[in-house]
């Protein structure tokens, strides 16, 4: 077992590190409390090739494998504290990106990749309903069969980047008795008629736009079908074992970045004559920290290895996507204590840091589906 990189692979994670810190810092405290998206960044991020990061060459992306994807993404996370601006390319990345790549068509591929890998068309998901979260095959949005095409009808209720995007990858049922087996992708351009989005407001990630999404009587031809007819559950499994697996890298690298920061802070300050750092029980959450960083670490490391091989990752994406983020919930919330008031105060940004990692235990399909799914796959 080798756990060290190539020269190549150090050189692109420098790069990525060094790319971050010069194009994509700025007031967070303002964009997080504006709910500003980092446009520019995007921008800067597709000149750089970064939302195709998995992507060959051949349209537009960087070429890289699952293992060294992750691996930048965990460098941009750690040099970027926008937590929302990555979260935004995760969702780009993971629910329209590698779906296009791994199951798109030739002409799909043609057509949609090179632009979303330079930064000039931005992805979404519309799958979750109002009456259909966890319990995600039972949507309502309908896709009827309608001349050389289909008509879409029904409301998506938290589509990531929906404000923003210029194509989302939309689940509709061709016919709600079929269950799953009735479920069909399609990627839908929003400027399509019949396309409505409304922006809504959250509490963390919120320089990530998010948009509830409408079809009224929306036309799609029959080559945005993603898949074929019926093979809605196939694409959204094959998704989420990528998007599961990977979608908390950048997490891994904030954790690092949160840890340094409160080690820099609990060696500074100073109560009853000495250094913080020196007290037990602040020891100890710098130490639980760390421990939750290289487990975390370990986990999105191996599953990304999995997909790198090609081999099945379903468990340990799960296994990733529910640690990282109940790891990255804990850490926040262990900087704020090592701070004291500081880390309650909005300027140091750690209340912003807390806020944005409590959706992770949400997307993706929340713990308590995760603790289910590994629960069945022990037999139980
Ligand atoms: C930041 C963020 C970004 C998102 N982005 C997108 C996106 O881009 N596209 C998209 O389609 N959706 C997106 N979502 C929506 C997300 O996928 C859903 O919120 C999630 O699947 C849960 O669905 P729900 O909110 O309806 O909660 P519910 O399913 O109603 O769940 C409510 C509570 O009940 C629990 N629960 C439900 N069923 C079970 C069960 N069987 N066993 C145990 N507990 C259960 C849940 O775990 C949760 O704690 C996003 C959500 C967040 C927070």
């Amino acid at each position: 077992m080798d756990f060290s990189w190539n020269q190549e692979q150090k050189r692109l994670f420098s790069e990525v590190e060094s790319f971050a810190r010069a194009e994509l810092s700025r007031d967070l405290v303002e964009a997080d409390r504006e709910g500003s998206f980092n446009r520019g960044g995007w921008e800067a991020m597709g000149r750089f090739g970064l939302p195709g990061l998995p992507v060959p060459r051949e349209y537009g992306g960087l070429g890289c494998d699952p293992l060294t994807t992750v691996g930048c993404l965990e460098r941009l996370g750690y040099a970027c504290a926008d937590n929302g601006l990555l979260f935004s390319l995760h969702a780009h990345l993971w629910t329209v990106v590698v779906p296009l790549l791994t199951l798109g068509t030739r002409e799909q591929k043609e057509k949609w990749l090179p632009r979303l890998c330079r930064g000039r068309g931005i992805g979404g998901n519309a799958m979750t309903e109002p009456n259909a979260g966890s319990d995600a095959f039972a949507l309502q949005t309908t896709a009827q069969r309608q001349g050389d095409g289909y008509l879409l009808n029904g409301h998506k209720s938290f589509v990531s980047n929906a404000p923003v995007a210029d194509v989302l990858t939309v689940y509709a049922t061709l016919d709600a008795r079929l269950g799953p087996a009735g479920i069909t992708v399609f990627l839908v351009e929003t400027g399509t008629a019949g396309v409505s989005v409304r922006p809504i407001n959250k509490m963390g990630l919120r320089t990530s736009p998010t948009g509830e999404v409408s079809f009224a009587d929306c036309w799609v031809p029959a080559d945005a079908r993603l898949g074929d007819e019926g093979a809605g559950a196939f694409v959204f499994t094959r998704s989420m074992t990528w998007e599961r697996g990977c979608i908390l890298a950048s997490a891994v690298g904030a954790m690092q970045r949160v840890l340094e920061m409160s080690v820099k802070y609990a060696r500074q300050r100073r109560q009853y004559g000495q250094a913080i750092g020196k007290y037990q029980q602040i020891a100890s959450r710098l130490v639980a920290m760390k421990e939750r960083l290289e487990v975390a670490r370990l986990l999105l490391y191996r599953t990304a290895w999995l997909l790198s091989e090609k081999r099945p990752a379903y468990l340990e994406a799960a296994l990733t996507k529910k640690y990282i983020s109940e790891a990255w919930v804990a850490t926040c919330e262990d900087a704020i204590q090592v701070h004291g008031g500081l880390g309650y105060r909005v300027e140091t940004g750690l209340d912003r840091e807390l806020r944005d990692a409590l959706g992770s235990r949400i997307y993706s399909g929340t713990n308590e589906i995760q603790c289910n799914l590994i629960a069945s796959l022990l037999g139980l």
